[in-house]
């Protein structure tokens, strides 16, 4: 194989690898979105438990109310039914004080059993609003699993029809080289093999020696570039024009922080 054969190889394998990644993280994505949209269900679904809670007690409390009211009742009607069988002033006065004592017992804890009755009709509202809030969340969430199953098939299809692309390309060509070049295009959007132009590497404009450009042009091995380690290949000057055109639609990547590309390309030996 030649080097203009490696380098057009690789560079068909440019797009395949840029797409497959690009698949890879949107599978990763996916589950986080419908991860946080359980959670939230899950923190409505405790809430509703535990304000059904609240309402329970409030339930019971007012059971209580209600009785000791009843028991008051009774024991006013009491009274006033004694007072039938007066027969002293000091009987009468007594008795006229348990009346009016019992009576305002009573009032007063019919007061109480109201305020709470009309709490309690509020608390039944709220309820039933979160209840069919949390249902109509379940139901979006069961929407979004169906949705997902859907996409993660059809991203999977994607992803076998580049693989088998892939397999087609890589025979016959270096194993180091291929794992390099893989993992300059994961970490630089897309674009691991780059022309020369006017001595510059157009994929993070670095000023190239001579000696290297000279190196690229003889075309003996791969050559990596210093500063962001994507692969160079030298294209003769006027093809450079047609050059800059075709890898136009990865080249925004260019301009990113070269301090960290450095730090990368060290690491890559
Ligand atoms: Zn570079």
């Amino acid at each position: 194989m030649t080097m203009e054969e490696v380098f057009k190889k690789l560079r068909s394998l440019q797009e395949i690898l840029s797409q497959k990644f690009e698949i890879e993280r949107e599978m990763e994505e996916i589950p986080k979105i419908l991860a946080t949209r359980t959670e939230l269900l899950n923190r409505m679904k405790k809430s509703y438990l535990e304000k059904t809670q609240e309402y329970e007690t409030k339930s019971r409390y007012i059971d209580e109310l209600r009785n000791k009211a009843i028991e008051a009742e009774r024991v006013r009607e009491g009274f006033e039914k004694q007072m039938d069988m007066i027969q002293t002033q000091r009987e009468y006065e007594a008795l006229d004080k348990e009346i009016k004592d019992s009576g305002e017992k009573e009032q007063d804890l019919r007061r109480d059993l109201q305020r709470e009755e009309q709490m309690l009709i509020e608390m039944k509202v709220n309820l039933e609003k979160d209840e069919s809030m949390s249902s109509k969340q379940e139901e979006e969430v069961q929407k979004e699993q169906s949705r997902i199953k859907e996409a993660v098939q059809a991203k999977g299809k994607g992803l076998k029809t580049l693989e088998k692309k892939e397999k087609s390309i890589t025979p016959g060509l270096d194993e180091e080289i291929l794992f390099k070049f893989e993992r300059i295009i994961k970490s630089k959007a897309g674009l691991g093999i780059v022309p020369i132009e006017h001595g510059v590497c157009s994929g993070c404009h670095m000023i190239l020696t001579v000696q290297f450009v000279n190196d690229v042009h003889r075309g003996e091995g791969i050559m990596f570039c210093p500063n962001c380690s994507r692969i160079l290949f030298y294209q003769p000057e006027d093809l450079e024009e047609q050059g800059e055109e075709e890898e136009e639609s990865g080249e925004d990547s260019g301009e990113e922080d070269e301090e960290s590309e450095t730090d990368e390309a060290e690491d890559d030996d």
